[in-house]
């Protein structure tokens, strides 16, 4: 059979870091196996409606499997493209609708003839498998029976061939940690964890491929902290550091033996979800980090050369001035080499989202303001508090971020 497997343009332009979905190279790996699979990512080509139909009908594409993200921390939600392409393409092909926005919602998506309701790879072999009875791929027992993504699948687009020494790699999915934030837990309910063996063979086959960057997309790679320790020193125990450099996201349950270890690994950046200076919001978002020891875990990695991300979020019920310039005076204590801000989201998919009223669910995501009656600030005063920090920050820090690229040079 021909499928064509299709990531949708995001509803809104991010200037997002190096990626792409790993479930869409997934499925296409798994798929390639048995059929003829082509790739359109949208997130980085350029869309045109007429090539689509045009690739559609000269290739005879038996089924088109659209992915349909949800906002994760590194995409963006790309629903309203991916409606439209199901529309397009229904006349031509049998369209299946897959991705986080269907796992968390449980819906029929738009017109697509069929969706895939549960975050379950075996779901969407089934469906593909429905409609070849000659070819039937076997089921994946289990999280190490996944092959390793075919990374070379996406060398045709000139994006990917562009960052062609960049690429993703999955040690683990999930986390149990209970922010109610968290849209992630609307489709990954559990911690699942590749064998280290996994973990060292495809790294092995990564660098005999070239690359030299390599994203780790787990979720949080320390969540099982001793385990991200022993894998660290296996990764150098059989050398597969030398000449690689990793990043990862990691809560800041850590200590300095792991940042030591991170940093004999070529671990280059850490991007840590800290959310707030303040201990009542942090119970409320029901974050599980002890943020008295934050500031010493931070400005350790700093020391060491590891470059930080500190990734915070304003606008909780009880925020008010006096909370965020905690969070602003635990940023500037820290040091972090990059912030991120964001304004509280009420996403589809996490705990928080449920506490909404009905009312307000009738949108995927309603932001925290006082406009929506979730908080005492106004949306653009939000963003004026915001950006005024972030620009006044990065100009007090530009000196300390310069010295750190001359001692260690750039993070990648
Ligand atoms: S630590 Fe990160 S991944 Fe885990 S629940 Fe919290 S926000 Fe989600």
């Amino acid at each position: 059979m021909n499928v064509l497997v299709i990531y949708p343009k995001p509803d809104k332009a991010k200037k997002p870091r190096f990626g792409f979905s790993y479930e869409m190279l997934l499925i296409a790996t798994i798929l390639s196996k048995y059929h003829q699979v082509g790739i359109k990512d949208y997130s980085c080509e350029t869309f045109d409606e007429h090539e689509l139909i045009e690739y559609v009908r000269r290739e005879d594409v038996d089924i088109a499997l659209v992915e349909c993200d949800s906002y994760a921390l590194k995409r963006s939600q790309n629903i309203l493209h991916a409606a439209e392409i199901i529309d397009m393409l229904n006349q031509y092909t049998h369209t299946i609708a897959y991705g986080n926005y269907c796992y968390i919602t449980k819906k029929d998506f738009g017109n697509a003839k069929q969706t895939v309701t549960d975050n379950e790879i075996n779901n969407i072999i089934d469906f593909v498998n429905q409609y070849e009875k000659n070819s039937t791929i076997p089921h994946v027992e289990a999280y190490d029976e996944l092959p390793y993504i075919d990374r070379s699948m996406l060398l045709p687009i000139p994006y990917y061939k562009d960052n062609e020494r960049n690429t993703l790699l999955q040690t683990s999915k999930g986390c149990e940690n209970t922010c109610i934030f968290c849209q992630r837990k609307g489709w990954q309910h559990c911690y699942v964890t590749h064998s280290d063996e996994y973990v060292l063979d495809e790294l092995k086959t990564i660098k005999e491929n070239g690359y030299r960057n390599v994203w780790i997309t787990d979720e949080n790679f320390t969540f099982n902290l001793s385990r991200a320790k022993k894998l660290l020193s296996k990764i150098m125990q059989a050398n597969l550091h030398e000449d690689l450099r990793f990043f990862i996201s990691s809560w800041a349950n850590i200590d300095e033996e792991f940042l030591d270890l991170a940093k004999k690994c070529n671990i280059r950046i850490i991007s840590f979800g800290i959310e707030s200076g303040n201990s009542e919001i942090l119970q409320f978002y029901r974050k599980n980090i002890n943020i008295k020891k934050v500031p010493s875990i931070i400005q350790y990695a700093n020391s060491i050369g590891i470059f930080t991300v500190g990734n915070f979020i304003i606008g909780a019920p009880m925020e008010t001035e006096e909370t965020i310039n905690e969070t602003f005076y635990l940023i500037r204590n820290c040091e972090f080499d990059q912030v991120n801000i964001k304004n509280l989201d009420y996403m589809i998919g996490s705990t928080l989202y449920e506490s909404l009223d009905d009312e307000q669910k009738v949108k995927d995501h309603v932001f925290a303001c006082f406009e929506n009656g979730l908080n005492r600030f106004k949306l653009e005063d939000i963003k004026k508090i915001k950006d005024t920090f972030l620009s006044e920050y990065y100009k007090a820090h530009r000196t300390a971020i310069e010295q750190k690229i001359r001692l260690y040079g750039t993070p990648f």
